[in-house]
């Protein structure tokens, strides 16, 4: 059963995987309205099976405490970075989640060596860390505007050469450093197409409730349409990795956006496969010993041990004891 549905997850989310060493051309390679032939209508129950599973495993994940997990998102603008983080992660025990979002960096961060910031949030062993955004800005936004590279007061040999290879490399090594030390490396790009974009930022301007969300310099953005297609593209090409392959999420349907996230992380956390610490059995000839001491102080008429009643009797919860 288990192992049929790691199959079936792992067939789902092969075509979203960047096959490390391959050259990608992001708008040749992906189509960002691909949905596996599943309808909407199967995508509502996908979804809901994803999001329980997610629930399962983080539990597992925290009471391992072994493994993180840090979830990349980019995207371009409206893409559904928001969205997706709000209905993947919204089973999950807020208590293990933790999620950043990284915006045009402080004096302070400029202050440091790039990655500085990034490492500053990473995820501890048991919890799941997701980047809004994340260290890859450092080779889309700052390339795109080299003005952000001027304003990092690197020094002259840092900026010889090429700069953009040299830092696939180093966050290629970041990032394999990260995985050998029990962090789990999960990179999603949620691919929206330009037609898709002009959609939903018209959508933001004709719904008042979504006017908030309507940014002039998003249209800034989309005006640099084509050098962030290629810089996304060397990116892809650069920095999937055996250790940290990119996944190209098909974002233009946001229902299928949901799911084709879901699937990535729930395979990286099969992978995982996080189990639920067990006793010694010096430990656990110890609890038996406290059980026989808790069950001595059964008031009169009470069962010793109502929880082993309950369970023979098919009932597993305590809340539900109690109520009963
Ligand atoms: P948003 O995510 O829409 O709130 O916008 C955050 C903004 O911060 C985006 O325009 C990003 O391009 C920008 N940003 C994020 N990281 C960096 C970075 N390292 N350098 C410059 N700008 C950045
Ligand atoms: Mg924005």
């Amino acid at each position: 059963m288990a192992d049929k549905r790691r199959k079936r997850v792992t067939e789902f989310i092969e075509p979203f995987r960047v096959r490390p060493g391959s050259e990608v051309t992001l708008g040749k390679d992906f189509d960002p309205a691909f949905k596996a032939g599943v309808k909407k209508k199967q995508g509502v129950a996908l979804l809901a099976e994803g999001v329980r599973l997610l629930s399962e495993y983080q539990a597992r994940l925290a009471a391992q405490d072994t493994w993180g997990v840090l979830v990349v998102l980019q995207a371009m603008d409206t893409a559904g970075k928001d969205g997706t983080i709000r209905h993947v992660m919204s089973g999950v025990n807020p208590q293990g989640v933790a999620v950043h979002s990284f915006k045009v960096p402080s004096a302070e961060e400029l202050d440091h060596d790039f990655l500085w910031r990034y490492a500053q949030r990473l995820p501890a062993r048991g919890q799941i860390g997701i980047f809004n955004r994340s260290h890859y800005e450092e080779v889309l936004v700052v390339r795109v505007h080299p003005e952000n590279l001027d304003r990092q007061k690197l020094p002259k040999a840092a900026r010889k050469g090429d700069i953009w290879r040299r830092r696939y490399r180093e966050i290629n090594n970041w990032e394999r450093y990260l995985s050998d030390n029990g962090i789990r490396v999960v990179k999603l790009f949620l691919n929206v197409s330009k037609e898709e974009q002009r959609a939903r930022l018209l959508r933001r301007i004709d719904l008042p409730t979504h006017n908030w969300k309507f940014s002039a310099a998003d249209v800034a953005e989309r005006e640099r349409w084509d050098d962030y297609q290629q810089a996304l593209s060397e990116m892809l090409s650069n920095t999937s990795t055996e250790w940290a392959p990119w996944y190209v999420i098909p974002a233009d349907r946001k229902w299928f956006e949901r799911i084709g996230a879901g699937a990535v992380l729930v395979h990286a956390l099969m992978e995982i496969n996080p189990r639920y610490p067990s006793v010694s059995k010096q430990q656990r000839e110890t609890l038996l010993e406290v059980k026989q001491a808790l069950e001595a102080q059964a008031p009169k008429g009470a069962a010793p041990d109502p929880f082993e009643q309950g369970q023979a009797a098919g009932d597993t919860g305590d809340a539900k004891r109690r109520d009963g």
